[in-house]
């Protein structure tokens, strides 16, 4: 059997999500803005898929309520939430390329010498460099009108957190889920939709009695490493890594990011922190109002503990394109989790004749009544194959003259054997569900 590659060039995969409508750069036709990428037909559907996903996993459960809060918050939250002190990099230009790069990330050996690791010439001194983009709110641009764009979705939650524990008639311990977008201006975006300046959050708040914290971290942790393998992540690319000392934030008593193993070294794509009863604690202490909660169960009052899951979304896909990513000698495939993929099946007519096409779209709308489908009628059926396996659909089903003819049936292909099979027209639907839910 041929050698099948695993992704080593990050260069490849941009190429295939580009040719393939899966994410484009922002503003092309102007030349592109730096680090902003926008997602195209197969590319949406694939982060709708990853975003229900996730929201199946976190709110369809007795003790997680969902939320939509506003991007624009009262500017004193991000006081309240240490980021308008504390929210900045440290920033280091190189005399010599002029190359800017965060300290904190620069290779060690290179941040001892001081020297960049472009060029090697001379750093700066490091200045301090806050991520978070102002804006102004109303017609006035005054320093009273400045508003920011969140950098992270967990505030809207914390700040809810009386509301909803009033409105849901949840008890502690309880969470609180929320997806949506944030915006960093990071220092040094890159490495395609691993790191950009606007970017979509997948965050969960659970709200504990302290006391119970650790217990729960060691739970959210469990629950959210089987939550990445039941979609196809391979085990071995994955590892959870705990925050040292030096490593964790102000805010957090225990910290562990989750990486992946990407072509450009093992990089965080989750992080899992125990944030204690700091954030509403400094909430209280902001706003003024009381953010206790009352326990019946023991008729005591507390600030809660908060043990936090926060994933980002673009780059969980990051992550799952990366991992699916294969190579062959005659072809590159995406082996995806079907319910991942963006087409759940594709439908060919053999050739574009009206008794070839006529029973084909007969069997395209009795599965696209079930499935997202796809009806290909265009190109050599190689070609067609191609174009599937490049977006990961699972299984490509051909009408031909047999079928029409002899009443033979249809044939499956199935994406990562390329091993071919027929089955009864009548059957189709039926062999699809069955293929998905033995996955
Ligand atoms: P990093 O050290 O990589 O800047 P972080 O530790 O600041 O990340 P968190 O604040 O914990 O990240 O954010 C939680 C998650 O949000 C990250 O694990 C990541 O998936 C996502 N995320 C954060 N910043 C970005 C970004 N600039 N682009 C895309 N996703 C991001």
């Amino acid at each position: 059997m041929a050698e099948i590659k695993s992704l080593t060039d990050m260069q490849d995969l941009v190429a295939l999500a580009k040719r393939r409508g899966l994410v484009f750069q922002s503003s092309e036709i102007y030349g592109g803005i730096n680090a902003c990428w926008d997602y195209g037909p197969l590319g949406v559907e694939m982060k709708n898929n990853v975003k229900q996903l996730w929201w199946r996993a976190m709110v369809d459960r007795d003790d997680i309520e969902g939320i939509d809060a506003a991007i624009l918050m009262h500017p004193r939250v991000w006081e309240a939430s240490g980021h308008v002190a504390g929210f900045s990099d440290p920033l280091v230009d190189c005399k010599k390329c002029k190359q800017r790069f965060r300290e904190d990330k620069i290779h060690d050996e290179n941040r001892v010498a001081k020297k960049c690791p472009n060029c090697g010439g001379e750093l700066t001194e490091p200045r301090m460099f806050n991520l978070m983009f102002k804006t102004f709110m109303g017609p006035v641009e005054e320093d009273a009108a400045v508003v920011y764009l969140r950098p992270e979705t967990a505030q809207g939650i914390y700040v809810n957190f009386q509301n909803v524990a009033a409105t849901s008639r949840q008890k502690i311990p309880f969470g609180i889920a929320q997806i949506g977008k944030a915006f960093r201006n990071e220092i040094t975006p890159g490495n395609f939709i691993f790191r950009t300046r606007e970017f979509e959050q997948m965050e969960m708040q659970f709200f504990v009695k302290p006391g119970t914290d650790e217990k729960w971290f060691e739970y959210w942790m469990e629950e959210r490493r089987k939550w990445h393998l039941s979609n196809g992540l391979r085990a071995n690319k994955i590892r959870f890594h705990e925050h040292g000392p030096g490593e964790l934030a102000h805010y957090a008593k225990k910290a562990f990011d989750i990486e992946y193993e990407f072509p450009f070294g093992w990089q965080e794509f989750e992080g899992i922190h125990n944030r204690t009863d700091f954030d509403l604690g400094r909430h209280q202490e902001y706003s003024g109002k009381k953010q206790e909660y009352y326990d019946e169960s023991d008729k005591s009052r507390y600030i809660p503990y908060i043990v936090e899951t926060s994933a980002g979304c673009d780059r969980t896909l990051l992550t799952l394109l990366a991992d699916a990513y294969r190579s062959e000698e005659d072809r590159v495939f995406l082996a995806l989790h079907p319910k991942l993929a963006p087409y759940k099946a594709a439908v060919f007519p053999l050739m574009k004749k009206p008794e070839l096409m006529e029973p084909a779209e007969r069997i395209y709308k009795d599965l696209a009544k079930k499935f997202r489908v796809t009806l290909d009628e265009t190109g050599s059926i190689g070609k067609r194959y191609y174009r599937q396996d490049e977006i990961g659909t699972p299984f490509c089903i051909t009408i031909d003259f047999d079928t029409v003819e002899k009443n033979a049936g249809v044939t499956v292909r199935h994406r990562d054997t390329k091993e071919q099979e027929r089955i009864e027209v009548s059957r189709v639907v039926q062999y699809l569900d069955d293929q998905f839910a033995n996955w």
